[in-house]
């Protein structure tokens, strides 16, 4: 068992989970940002002579906006949203508070373009297009609403020309972070595909790892792996199971007498039928050679089945009808094989090998007493 994260300052701040500590973090970045960019353009402001008590009602109120959407995201309220990181919001807040500043910076109100940009900036890397395009829009007024103010109503210390450059200032500070913005999210569509596309060739790759290449089932490597997976569920919760060890009838035989391109096609035929004939929480692998392993599980019963598993006659039967289509087969219907099979239970705490071991003494056993026969130990 893990032992939990101690608690600690950072944790009273981030919480504990992995992704929503990212966003908490991210929260309070934004409410350090707001609260210097605003502390600058307070010492702006006082310069154009305002009274403190409105400069820090002002820069309160930015800080306090900042706080209430850390607040939303730190308590896991935001989880119900589609973005738990509430970044269109905050771009909204960090830009009401910039765009209240600017009328306040009077002289100094182009120092408020920086800070546009610096807000269209933050969502860059995080919103998608249509978010992006939503925020520009609102920013364009609430600038356009700005400089309105400070022109027609208060405190209208510029010129129109100057309101005008400062504007276009503004408004090429949002079209290129918006340009930027757009060409992130592309980026991110084009990971997102090329992740999905590696994750899928990665699959690939695991699963002809697993698997024989002439028959296509689970080899020797991936069949020990699922021993040992049994092996744990056996231990853990009680999961019997058994290993039944195939081997084909004089196979040197087959191939002698007919090539081993027939052989290869028997090997198939052995795979297909065999494969049919086990239940689906079976498993089948291709041991080596001719020689095959069955994993029988048997979960539902704290008992091994008695007496031999249904599936084991049922696989020799199906071995026993197959004909392989052979040129130089004698019979014209193909040819005739047959399987030995040495099955074993696992006892408790056996390890792999011993099991294995036992179900290969089985199968010589079933060899000595005329093949064609299953020999349960
Ligand atoms: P027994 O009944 O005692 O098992 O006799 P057997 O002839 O089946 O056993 P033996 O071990 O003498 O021969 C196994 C043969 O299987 C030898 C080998 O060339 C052949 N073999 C192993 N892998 C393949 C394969 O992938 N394709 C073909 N065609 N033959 C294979
Ligand atoms: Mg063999
Ligand atoms: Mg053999």
């Amino acid at each position: 068992m893990t032992s939990p994260t101690p608690f600690d300052f950072k944790t009273l701040w981030l919480g504990r989970d992995p992704v929503h500590r990212i966003r908490n973090g991210q929260a309070l970045i934004s409410v350090g940002a707001v609260g210097l960019a605003a502390l600058v353009a307070l010492s702006g402001a006082r310069l154009q002579g305002h009274a403190w008590p409105l400069l820090w009602g002002w820069w309160l109120a930015s800080v306090a906006g900042m706080l209430v959407v850390y607040a939303f995201v730190r308590s896991g309220w935001s989880r119900r949203l589609d973005d738990p990181s509430m970044t269109e919001f905050q771009m909204l807040v960090a830009m009401s508070s910039v765009v209240t500043s600017y009328p306040l910076l009077g002289d100094l109100r182009a120092m408020s373009m920086g800070a546009v940009v610096l807000c269209m900036a933050f969502g860059t890397a995080q919103i998608g297009r249509a978010a992006m395009l939503r925020i520009a829009l609102v920013s364009v007024l609430l600038l356009f609403s700005a400089v309105g103010f400070s022109y027609w109503v208060w405190p209208r210390v510029g010129t129109a020309d100057q309101e005008r450059v400062i504007l276009c200032a503004g408004l090429v500070g949002i079209g290129g972070s918006v340009a930027m913005s757009l060409r992130a999210s592309g980026m991110r569509v084009r990971l997102k595909l090329q992740r999905a596309q590696l994750q899928e060739a990665l699959a690939r790759i695991e699963d002809l790892a697993a698997r024989d290449a002439l028959t296509g089932l689970f080899n020797r490597r991936h069949a020990n792996a699922l021993l040992k997976e049994a092996i744990n569920a056996d231990d853990r919760l009680g999961h019997r199971f058994s290993v039944a060890m195939i081997d084909l009838d004089h196979f040197k035989r087959i191939n002698d007498q007919h090539g081993h391109g027939v052989g290869d096609a028997v090997l198939r035929a052995f795979s297909e039928a065999a494969g049919a004939a086990i239940r689906t929480s079976d498993v089948l692998a291709r041991w080596g050679g001719e020689e095959f392993l069955i994993l029988l599980r048997h979960p539902s019963q704290r008992q091994v089945p008695e007496p031999l598993p249904q599936p084991l006659a049922r696989l020799q039967e199906a071995v026993n009808a197959l004909r392989v289509p052979a040129a130089t087969a004698v019979d014209s219907a193909g040819v005739a094989f047959t399987c030995s099979i040495g099955l074993a239970h696992r006892a408790k705490g056996e390890s792999i090998s011993s099991l294995i071991e036992r179900a290969d003494a089985a199968l010589y056993r079933a060899k000595a007493e005329g093949r064609n026969r299953v020999v349960e130990v």
